[in-house]
């Protein structure tokens, strides 16, 4: 049953709301997860992270739960500038030293069912929320569809995780302030059986592109590439087309794909715009790609969305837990402010790349 109270209301189950769930858990009496997509829906979107992604997860508690999904550690990775090869290893700081990417559907089904583990947070899904409502300046409760019935539910504390496009951070009135649009299409495809080592990376930036091969399961790799607009527009092709090309031409992937076998369809996402938004206000906070969208070319979105759910439930334990007295006022203020110091850096590389500029043909 949906309808009635509810400590916690998320919006959105992927990486940022499955991990807010399981986060704001122990402080909360019970927490419902509203997500809109089928279980079963390719997600063409990467998850990739550092041992400072690492680091997150454990102080999430979560990096058991996505160590068990089963994605080789890489320990170092070759990178071809032009036609320039180097080899990297990762310094060994400590056992928390080295990369991963996870496919998603593995990823954010995992981190799904930690959350529900908890006993005290309930899944609604495919359930979308359609409204919010506001009393007295502070957000009370959502409507949320589901088969085609709405229900109406109040919370203490809306977290919105429903990603880059949140039509509800745009109900709240939490419009951008900082913009980058930007130039990249980011295209992957998932490859089984590839003749490439398990433990190490592969990127390759060539003028107007970035060609990547990261293991990310058992026997099986994620092949993307990020293709800058004008390189597109200059082959005059399908942006399918020219993955095609950078892939098959590249001395690294070429050789290997073509004896792999494609076990996903190609999907991607282009015509992006790095945003962010204000992080909380009365009642409610958003975490991940609805408050701060960094650009897939840096691979730090996962970052963005660990650091945030982190914030929120650092404010939440220090003022002792979420109750609708508490969450009034001022107790929500300042997280933006902590949020985009953290990831400033993160900002600023994203946003070079994303600058206008020329393109060798
Ligand atoms: C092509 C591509 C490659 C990428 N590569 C990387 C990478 O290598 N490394 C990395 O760290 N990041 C990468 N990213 C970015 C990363 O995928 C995102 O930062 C991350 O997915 C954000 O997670 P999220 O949970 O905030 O949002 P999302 O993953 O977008 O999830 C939002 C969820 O909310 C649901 N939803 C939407 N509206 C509603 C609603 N009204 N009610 C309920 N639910 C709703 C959606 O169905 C969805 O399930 C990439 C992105 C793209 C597009």
């Amino acid at each position: 049953m949906i309808a009635g109270h509810w400590s916690v209301v998320v919006a959105g189950g992927r990486i940022a709301g499955a991990t807010a769930a399981w986060a704001l858990a122990p402080y909360a009496e019970s927490v419902l997860v509203v997500d809109a997509s089928q279980a079963t829906s390719f997600w063409p979107q990467q998850s990739t992270w550092d041992r400072e992604g690492n680091l997150l997860w454990q102080d999430l508690g979560l990096l058991e739960a996505v160590l068990a999904c089963g994605a080789p550690r890489t320990y170092g990775h070759t990178l071809r500038v032009d036609d320039d090869v180097a080899e990297y290893e990762y310094p060994q700081q400590d056992g928390h030293s080295y990369r991963m990417t996870v496919p998603r559907e593995v990823l954010d089904p995992a981190l799904l069912r930690v959350a529900e583990s908890r006993g005290n947070v309930t899944v609604a899904r495919p359930a979308r929320v359609t409204d919010i409502t506001s009393r007295g300046g502070r957000v009370r409760g959502v409507t949320v569809r589901q088969g085609g019935a709405d229900h109406q539910v109040s919370c203490d504390l809306l977290v919105l995780a429903d990603g880059r496009l949140s039509h509800n951070a745009d109900r709240l009135g939490a419009e951008p302030y900082r913009v980058v649009p930007s130039p990249w299409v980011a295209l992957l495809a998932y490859f089984a059986d590839l003749p490439l080592r398990p433990d190490r990376g592969y990127f390759s930036s060539q003028p107007g592109s970035l060609a990547i091969s990261t293991p990310c399961g058992p026997g099986q790799w994620c092949v993307s590439t990020d293709m800058h607009q004008r390189l597109i527009d200059e082959s005059g092709g399908h942006p399918a087309r020219l993955f095609a090309r950078i892939t098959a031409e590249d001395p690294h992937i070429g050789p290997a794909v073509k004896v792999g076998r494609q076990v996903s369809r190609l999907g991607g996402a282009g015509k992006l715009r790095m945003q962010r938004r204000p992080m909380s206000g009365p009642g409610w906070c958003l975490v991940g790609d609805a408050g701060y969208h960094l650009d897939p070319v840096t691979a730090r979105g996962t970052k963005s969305a660990l650091v945030a759910a982190r914030i929120l439930r650092d404010r939440i334990a220090e003022i002792g837990g979420i109750d609708g007295t508490l969450l009034d006022g001022t107790l929500l203020d300042g997280l933006t402010e902590q949020r985009d110091a953290e990831l400033e850096e993160d900002w600023v590389v994203a946003a070079e790349l994303c600058q206008p500029a020329p393109v060798a043909s």
